[in-house]
């Protein structure tokens, strides 16, 4: 075994371990900093990311993690839904839903729960999305999630909101599209397209956005024209 394995291995049994306390992201902090608040650094990172999101989408699965069973109802401050923010994964277009919660937990909750001086009142206290699925709570951040072969998949309800696109503002008036794979440097398949549009149609009153429009660090869904794709459906946004 090589160095990279062994700490791919050694970090995932420490995670292993830990995973069930409601207090895991705590005893397991200096990992949740390194490998998901930030871009790997190394590949080993990226190993050792990926592995922990395999083994914290399944405990999510099972049920294995630590997490609260009732606690702030981050979905009070939802508005009327003004846009429609457009995402690639950024990932294999095959990614599990589990794999995109696990995602969200680890990168958008914990930095949350583990900011005392921003939330004091959920800094330390177990995990707890408010967003339930098949009784398993879920960490999705987008609201929909669309394949190459243009199947749709409902994540969130539309009531819920999905910590998407890094403004808790736009975040609270929006939803979330998610386009399974990376759309870095090609465009999404007709059918994923045609998928969009269709979805979009089913919201006449928003105004369709690409996330790197509300944050311009980020090149997320990738260069194409997200916006050309659904704005055109009546010519008037
Ligand atoms: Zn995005």
């Amino acid at each position: 075994m090589n160095n990279a394995e062994q700490i791919v291995k050694e970090t995932v049994q420490h995670w292993r371990e830990n995973l069930n306390r409601l207090n895991w992201y705590l005893c397991l902090e200096s990992d949740v900093r390194r490998y998901f608040f930030h871009s790997p650094k190394s590949d080993v990172e990226k190993r050792v990311r990926w592995a922990l999101y395999d083994l914290v989408a399944d405990a999510l699965e099972k049920g294995q993690v630590g997490l609260g069973k009732d606690g702030i109802n981050w979905d009070a401050e939802r508005k009327p839904i003004q846009f429609a923010v457009i995402h690639h994964s950024g990932t294999n277009p095959n990614i599990s839903i589990s794999c995109l919660s696990a995602m969200g937990l680890l990168r958008l909750y914990t930095p949350v729960y583990l900011n005392q001086k921003e939330y004091p009142e959920a800094y330390g206290q177990p995990i707890y999305s408010h967003h339930w699925r098949d009784n398993e709570q879920v960490f999705y951040a987008y609201h929909w999630l669309i394949r190459p072969d243009g199947t749709m998949e409902r994540l969130l309800e539309d009531h819920q909101i999905g910590w998407h696109c890094g403004s808790w503002t736009i975040n609270c008036a929006s939803v979330g599209i998610c386009l399974a794979g990376n759309y870095s440097s090609k465009e999404p398949t007709s059918s994923a397209l045609r998928s969009l549009n269709k979805l979009f149609k089913t919201y006449p009153t928003v105004k369709a956005v690409p996330h790197r429009a509300v944050n311009r660090r980020i090149q997320c869904p990738g260069s194409w024209s997200a916006t050309e794709s659904c704005n055109h459906h009546d010519g008037d946004h």
